[in-house]
């Protein structure tokens, strides 16, 4: 089973400036860079990386050699991207020094995807080949419809989403993968329930992705959902390309759906963990490993309660290594998490926790201070008595006094 992409190439211009130009402003930028983009080009490298043979379609411009360069490092064949003396399709974005970004796209080449083209390339692919599509490049329609008549399996990626598309023939599509955007788009409602409703009433097998959700598969009478790995994403870009890729490249392989919607999480949550779009995707053998080591992630009610439990339940061991472990980040991610959400660090929160359950023993039972420190698991006493104080205002001493006399309250 062959896999064709028949996909945009894009090139993104970016410049760092001090401000974004206004009208009628003429401003020098302090640096330009020049990055591969585009879905087409970020699936392609996808599925190769997973480990297929992926045959990418399209037509670049001549200044878009970096684009075939791309590909083909990452082990797609190029002899169907044709090339043409206009520009390449791009995007120009400026980044201004406060990271506000302006940015407008010029379709260049992407657009000049013919029919003429669309038959020579197809001329080579036969029943029950992958035909992978965005929504990038001129003749889509055409393509979908093509594909479907020469008996390939058309697997469609409806991004960016526009209007355009719900006037398409759904029973063309062999499966349909869409982030949450799109799907609501697409079926007019942001109901998750009700799309997956509709789509089981028309018959159409769609993944939708769900960010640090994960994923839902529904077609062939199933409805699977498969969980996201838990990972410190540190940039988003091309997680969705990552996934269709991988799917692609895991559907010609033929596993298993519930098989390839893990595969294909491992994946995205890999991309999610490094920064860029093409250089994030990562290689077949990183999720083989991943897939192995990564943990699902588990809904967290939140991390204020998250880290309360946890102390609760580890008044006198608790650590950050081991709040870290039982969240699932890195030491250093927990830290600055607690800190951002509680204002506080996880140090200061336990001891917090500590000192409550000590004015609580002191309270309700007549153990001696000492033994109520101990209890609370302080070794060092001069060290509880003095964040107790700085808690309570007083000594624990003096805390259960007050208590006796009946003149004070818990704080
Ligand atoms: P898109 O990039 O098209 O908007 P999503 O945001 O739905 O797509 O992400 C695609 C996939 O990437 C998800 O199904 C999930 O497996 C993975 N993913 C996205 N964000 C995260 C995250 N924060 N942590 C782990 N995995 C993620």
């Amino acid at each position: 089973m062959k896999i064709l992409n028949f996909g945009s190439c894009n090139i993104d211009y970016v410049y760092s400036l001090d401000h974004i130009v206004v009208p009628g402003e003429t401003l020098a930028a302090r640096k330009r860079e020049v990055f591969p983009g585009g879905k087409g080009l970020n699936q392609s490298v996808a599925a190769a990386r997973a480990g297929a043979k992926v045959w990418h379609a399209g037509v670049i411009g001549r200044d878009g050699q970096l684009l075939r360069a791309v590909l083909e490092d990452s082990g797609a064949d190029t002899r169907y991207l044709k090339e043409d003396d206009s520009p390449n399709g791009h995007a120009v974005i400026q980044v201004a020094a406060n990271a506000q970004n302006s940015i407008f796209l010029f379709e260049g080449t992407n657009g000049m995807v013919t029919r003429q083209l669309i038959e020579e390339v197809l001329a080579d692919f036969g029943p029950g080949d992958i035909l992978l599509l965005q929504n990038e490049i001129s003749n889509v329609p055409y393509l979908i419809r093509r594909g479907f008549e020469k008996g390939m399996k058309v697997v469609f990626n409806p991004a960016p989403f526009d209007e355009s598309l719900k006037k398409l023939d759904l029973s063309r599509i062999h499966t349909m993968i869409l982030n949450e955007v799109e799907a609501a788009g697409f079926f007019g409602t942001e109901d998750l329930d009700a799309i997956l409703h509709r789509a089981a009433d028309l018959q159409v097998r769609l993944v939708i992705t769900l960010g640090k959700q994960g994923c839902v598969y529904v077609g062939d009478g199933l409805v699977l959902k498969c969980p996201a790995f838990r990972v410190e994403a540190v940039d988003t870009t091309a997680a969705g390309d990552t996934f269709t890729g991988y799917y692609v490249a895991g559907m010609a392989r033929g596993l298993e759906t519930g098989k390839l919607l893990r595969t294909c999480c491992a994946a995205s949550a890999l991309a999610v963990s490094a920064m860029g779009a093409a250089p994030s995707i990562p290689t077949a053998d990183r999720v083989e490993a991943a897939l192995n080591t990564l943990q699902p992630a588990r809904e967290i009610p939140g991390v204020e309660a998250a880290v309360m439990a946890y102390c609760a339940a580890h008044l006198t061991d608790g650590s950050l290594a081991g709040l870290a472990e039982s969240l699932g980040y890195s030491q250093g991610y927990t830290a600055s998490l607690v800190k951002k959400h509680m204002g506080q660090t996880f140090g200061q929160l336990l001891q917090q926790q500590r000192c409550r359950e000590a004015a609580r023993l002191l309270r309700e039972t007549d153990l001696p201070v000492e033994s109520v420190i101990q209890a609370v698991g302080y070794r060092n006493q001069s060290f509880f008595r003095r964040a107790f104080a700085g808690l309570y205002g007083r000594t624990p001493l003096q805390f259960r006094k007050n208590i006796l006399g009946g003149t004070e309250h818990d704080q």
